[in-house]
């Protein structure tokens, strides 16, 4: 168990013409001995790139990696203490189980054999492999397979548990089973684990705290609550949150928005309301993009606030427990956002809905930079729980 910290760490990649490909820029994390931090962010954001400098896969273009202060991005990936799983599980196809899980013991460690035989048995029995030890990988189901690999990592009881998409490869009900089984796992070794993934699901459903990359750089660390409720930026709110929030461009006019799609405000189809303290949280922002959740959307009766649009049902998607209603705005057909509601709430498409955007769900985004301005107020969202 450890602290690992990540100080201002770059990687520049040099391609074939000699231009340089920053995939990493000046990230720094630190994670508290002990946490489950995933490493989250759309295809080429930087993830694994990150977690093979923290491996020492990668070598470090600037910037430092700390295991309890001390500096380790020298040192070769056996001196580390670490023990990385790989998507792909990198098993050794002509070893059995057991060998997969005693190899790197046997090569870093002078533990006797017979120690080594029983750490096997007891991590198999631990991850309910106990019974398929003396097989090979091929003869091994997707989801045993990677218990291996897992299996292959906890026996080494290292300082930190590095995990490159390790459920990838799995199907669906697998992959939420494995997700509890290794959250449960995670807490009983209080192993320090930095966790990969492109899935913001499993970033959610996962992470004691979620680091967001996109372009290489740190976008937000926070607890998964925090990063979908008060998101640092527009980026950080788009990428959690499914289906995802729906965003407006605005321009700001007194007290109102008004958006204004295109830049082109005259084409404005609606204008929306802003209280005095909206209205100072924007500051000298021009244009803002204005951003609710499709859960904080309310389909209601009639029109009777100035917050409340006429809106026409565009596509009803059944997900069982609710449905996701696609709607658009009477005035302009082609733009369409998406609301939340019930399962059990009958939505026809084609027909015309009132749809109100309290303003207390609603989050404000700097036009320019997409960083934050207001985000939803947090109090509305306990008054707003179903009740029971
Ligand atoms: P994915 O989810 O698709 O695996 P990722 O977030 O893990 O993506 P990385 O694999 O870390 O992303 O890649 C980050 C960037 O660095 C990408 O633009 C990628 O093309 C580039 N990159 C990665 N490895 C190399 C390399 N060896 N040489 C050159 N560029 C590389």
């Amino acid at each position: 168990m450890a602290r690992l910290q990540l100080d201002d760490l770059t990687k520049v990649f040099t391609d074939d013409d000699g231009g340089e490909i920053v995939a990493v820029e000046d990230v720094s994390v630190d994670v508290p001995d002990g946490e489950f931090l995933v490493l989250v962010g759309p295809s080429g954001c930087g993830k694994s790139t990150t977690l093979r400098m923290i491996a020492g896969l990668e070598t470090v273009t600037s910037g430092h990696i700390r295991l309890d202060d001390r500096v380790i991005d020298e040192r070769k990936p056996q001196d580390r203490d670490i023990a990385m799983v790989f998507q792909s599980y990198a098993l050794y196809p002509h070893m059995t189980v057991r060998e997969n899980m005693s190899f790197g013991l046997e090569e870093s460690t002078d533990l006797p054999d017979e120690e080594i035989r029983e750490l096997v048995t007891e991590t198999g029995e631990m991850l309910g492999i106990a019974e398929l030890l003396e097989r090979k990988p091929s003869e091994l189901s997707g989801g045993q397979r990677q218990r291996v690999a897992l299996g292959r990592a906890i026996v080494r009881d290292p300082e930190v548990f590095l995990m490159d998409e390790p459920l990838s490869n799995l199907d669906a009900k697998l992959r939420s089973e494995m997700r509890t089984e290794l959250q449960r796992l995670q807490e009983d070794l209080d192993t320090t684990t930095v966790y990969v993934t492109h899935d913001q699901t499993e970033a959610m459903t996962m992470g004691d705290r979620i680091a967001i990359l996109n372009d290489g750089k740190l976008q937000q660390v926070a607890t998964p609550l925090e990063a979908y409720h008060q998101p640092a930026n527009r980026f950080v709110a788009g990428f959690i949150g499914e289906p995802s929030m729906n965003f407006f461009e605005m321009e700001v006019q007194g007290d109102q928005l008004v958006h204004s799609p295109g830049g082109d405000a005259s084409a404005g189809e609606f204008t929306y309301p802003i209280s005095t303290d909206t209205r100072e949280a924007i500051g000298d922002s021009v244009r803002v993009t204005m951003g609710i959740r499709p859960e904080d959307v309310e389909i209601v009766g009639a029109a009777e606030q100035s917050r409340d649009f006429d809106t026409t049902v565009d596509v009803v998607e059944p997900m069982g427990d609710e449905n996701n209603v696609y709607l658009t705005f009477s005035t302009d057909s082609d733009r369409t956002f998406v609301a939340t509601v019930g399962g059990m709430r009958r939505v026809q498409e084609g027909q015309p809905a009132v749809a109100r955007l309290p303003e207390a769900a609603v989050h404000l985004f700097d036009g320019e930079s997409g960083e934050a301005l207001k985000n939803r107020s947090l109090e509305t969202a306990e008054m707003t729980e179903p009740e029971v």
